[in-house]
């Protein structure tokens, strides 16, 4: 291998997929081509007025110095109310720590546990950011296929299969990001049965789009479910995904003592407490009753059903309806090994997006680097025209598949 001035922690990962979409997308824009983006992987809502309000608020208030490593104690009151309101869980705020998004938290909590020889279960299809945060933090990746028929489901078995003496952590993101999957209270304490037996496993809970969900009742929190789970298990969250705000980088980390202080330490030489003025705002957005939010998720709810009907009407694809979050993850097998018009073969996932993108301008992510192929990634975070529009030219595109 050449020389690199890069160290070979960074050199093992690769850029984020939804972000290099991202880029693509503005770079096409500026080349003046008509894509329909279903790429987003953020609301298209505004952050509420009333938390705008509270941001400026704060600059004329003049916080803008630094604030402790760990976040304003009184962003952590309200985190510590939000966790026990909404979750059922008990934090005091010397529990808590905000980070820069939950992105922030859950690399940052691999950085302060995981070692070379640590393995980290990953269900799949997964966000992509975990397999690259781990490789970079030198631990290994376990990656656990989940199946369609089980609606994207990690199984007790699977888990149970995938646990060795070497697992440091579970990560569990529901609803998830691609699939939508959610979990009920019965399915949750069944994989807590499995983790109680294998006390040397930790469980890093992904939370952040716990409000987008279009299933009745929201099951408890696994922890809620099994509090013995309390000393191994941390709670990442955030405010990117509920309240629409995240240019705002505010997520945050609740757990046990020990992992916390790490926490706090890795901040207090690197990062330092995130932006004084952002951390304000989310305290109000904490403490106000979100009555916007029923409206957005039904929102999301008629664009989820009406690109899975419109999805399901194109041959070769095949759309579950998701159970919450703003993506939908469609197989596509039914495309793999037919034939463009200019000749070409769509040999994986990867191909049947670059043939959306040129046949049909529609941009949505190869299921690839989500772990499970052959799907892709489509977002609902967009408008129902766009949705519509989208859908129609993918069709249009499909037909000329021979
Ligand atoms: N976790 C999952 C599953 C996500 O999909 C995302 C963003 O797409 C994040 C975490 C990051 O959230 P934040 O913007 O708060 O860093």
């Amino acid at each position: 291998m050449s020389p690199s001035r890069i160290s070979s922690r960074i050199r093992r990962i690769k850029p984020s997929a939804s972000a290099a979409a991202a880029e693509r997308f503005a770079e096409l824009r500026r080349q003046g081509k008509d894509i329909v983006n279903l790429a987003i992987g953020e609301p298209d809502f505004d952050t509420p007025a009333h938390i705008r309000e509270a941001g400026c608020a704060a600059i004329e208030r003049g916080e803008t110095r630094y604030t402790p490593v760990a976040g304003t104690l009184a962003l952590r009151q309200a985190i510590a109310a939000k966790l026990q309101r909404e979750n059922g869980l008990d934090y005091a705020p010397r529990d808590i720590i905000v980070t820069c998004g939950a992105k922030h938290a859950l690399f940052n909590a691999l950085a302060v546990t995981v070692e070379e020889g640590h393995e980290v279960i990953i269900p799949a299809p997964f966000w992509v950011s975990y397999p690259d945060m781990v490789l970079a933090c030198d631990g290994t990746p376990v990656i656990v296929a989940c199946r369609e028929e089980d609606d994207f489901r990690l199984t007790p078995e699977a888990l149970e299969a995938a646990i060795t003496l070497s697992t440091r952590w579970l990560v569990f993101n529901s609803p998830t990001n691609p699939t939508g999957t959610t979990y009920t209270t019965a399915q949750l304490r069944a994989l807590a049965d499995v983790l109680l037996r294998h006390p040397q496993v930790m469980v890093l809970t992904d939370d952040i789009y716990e409000h987008i969900r279009f299933v009745d009742a929201a099951p408890r929190h696994l922890l809620a479910i099994e509090p013995a789970l309390r000393e191994r298990t941390l709670v990442v969250n955030g405010v990117s995904k509920t309240y629409a705000m995240t240019g705002w980088r505010i997520g945050y980390a609740a757990g046990p003592a020990d992992i916390v202080a790490a926490l706090d330490m890795l901040q207090s030489q690197s990062t330092s407490g995130v932006c004084s003025i952002s951390q304000a705002a989310a305290v109000v957005a904490l403490n106000t009753a979100p009555d916007f939010l029923p409206q957005w998720v039904a929102t999301y709810r008629e664009r989820r059903d009406t690109a899975t009907r419109l999805l399901n009407a194109i041959p070769g694809i095949r759309a579950r309806a998701p159970g919450g979050a703003f993506y939908l993850y469609p197989h596509c097998g039914g495309l793999i090994g037919k034939r463009t018009p200019e000749g070409k073969t769509l040999d994986t996932d990867n191909d049947v997006v670059l043939f959306f993108l040129e046949a049909a301008g529609v941009m949505v992510l190869a299921g690839t680097p989500y772990g499970v192929s052959p799907y892709f990634r489509m977002s609902t975070a967009t408008s129902l025209a766009q949705i519509e529009e989208g859908c129609a030219r993918i069709a249009r595109a499909v037909a000329l598949l021979g």
